[in-house]
């Protein structure tokens, strides 16, 4: 009998599972944290005086110009920005820089699933800690003489809870010999005081991460970034200059620019998204669920009462698609994108109903 023996060396890798993508447009989409609300009116000026015969030049191999402007923003050099297509790019160039000790790399057991996937991938060992009972991570779960890495995501997903500077600062003071990535994805929702991008000034072996796929609202344009010391960010140019030759695109680095130098929409587009999670949190409470304080565009909630895959699969019947993450320790959560006022408006009403059924 012949076996095929080719299929054992097969890559065995579970895939990350993102947020469904309906094909209809009148869903209304909360499961995937992206923007409620459109990028900068700058945006829109650039995508009218684009000039197709630009797209036969290739773009600037490192983003140069979208590094610069993030650069100065955040008040560091260019040589302290990288840019890839989305920081999940971001994060596997990262993982292969910086993760190649024989120990294991440390992240929180409810985290972005993101992390396991890399590891997997990379061959990576790793080893989770897990959270409290309140889904807050313990800085000292992260000490360590034995760790090869740590990564956790601050604020993180999809709890929404945030973790003080301090926190930050203990675990950076005791994992002096590996590399620190902190993933700042949902920092621009959070309360003033959380962002340790300025630490990246102080510790050569922090990486802080970012993306314009939510705060920003331009996930479809698959642009991320990271901050860190000169000489961390030299080997992530070097990493993906050798395993992939795909830059950001023209339109990428263009639209992200313009969208990086209108500060005062980004705010204003902050607030109503913020505005809209507290009175959202507000009305979740009086339905009677446990709302933790959220830091970033999303809420993670649960009901004394009620399954929350009862009330996941009744609201995707409605067309309200919210995430629902069958796995261990959560399985009785929802996660909850804020959307417009009147996405969340028609939310609590397809609640209302189920609750009434
Ligand atoms: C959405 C998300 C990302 C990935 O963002 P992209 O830039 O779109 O790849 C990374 N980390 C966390 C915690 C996220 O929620």
């Amino acid at each position: 009998m012949s076996e095929q023996l080719w299929r054992k060396n097969l890559i065995n890798i579970t895939p990350y599972v993102a947020g469904e993508q309906p094909k209809s447009d009148k869903i209304i989409k909360l499961n995937a944290n992206e923007n409620a609300y459109p990028p900068s009116p700058k945006v829109r000026q650039i995508l009218d005086s684009y000039k197709p015969e630009d797209m036969r030049r290739y773009p600037s191999a490192d983003a140069g110009p979208l590094r610069e402007a993030l650069a100065k923003r955040a008040g560091l050099s260019v040589d302290n920005v990288f840019v890839s297509n989305g920081s999940d790019d971001v994060l596997a160039t990262a993982f292969r820089a910086f993760f190649n000790s024989d120990k294991p790399i440390v992240y929180p057991d409810i985290t972005y699933s993101f992390y396991p996937v890399w590891c997997d991938l990379l061959k990576i060992t790793s080893r989770t800690v897990p959270v409290d009972e309140n889904f807050h991570i313990s800085a000292q779960s992260l000490y360590g003489q034995g760790n090869g890495g740590v990564v956790f995501a601050n604020p993180n997903a999809p709890t929404s809870l945030a973790e003080s500077r301090e926190f930050v600062r203990d675990v950076l003071e005791h994992n002096k010999d590996c590399i620190v990535i902190v993933d700042q994805t949902y920092v621009d929702f959070a309360d003033a005081g959380i962002d340790c991008l300025d630490m990246t000034k102080q510790y050569d072996n922090l990486l802080v991460t970012h993306t314009f796929s939510k705060s920003r609202s331009m996930a479809g344009m698959r642009i991320g970034e990271a901050y860190g010391s000169a000489e961390l960010i030299k080997y992530m140019l070097a990493v993906k200059d050798s395993y992939n030759s795909y830059p950001v695109n023209r339109l990428s680095i263009e639209t992200g620019v313009a969208s990086v130098e209108d500060e005062e929409y980004f705010q204003a587009t902050l607030r109503k998204v913020i505005t809209t999670r507290e009175s959202t949190a507000e009305q979740l409470k009086e339905l009677g669920f446990d709302v933790p304080k959220s830091q970033t565009n999303f809420l993670f909630v649960t009901h004394p009462k009620y399954k929350a895959k009862d009330i996941f699969e009744f609201l995707r019947e409605k067309g309200i698609f919210i995430r629902y993450f069958n796995k261990p320790r959560i399985d009785e959560r929802l996660r909850i994108t804020i959307g417009t006022d009147d996405e969340m408006i028609q939310m609590i009403n397809g609640i209302k109903e189920f609750m009434q059924n």
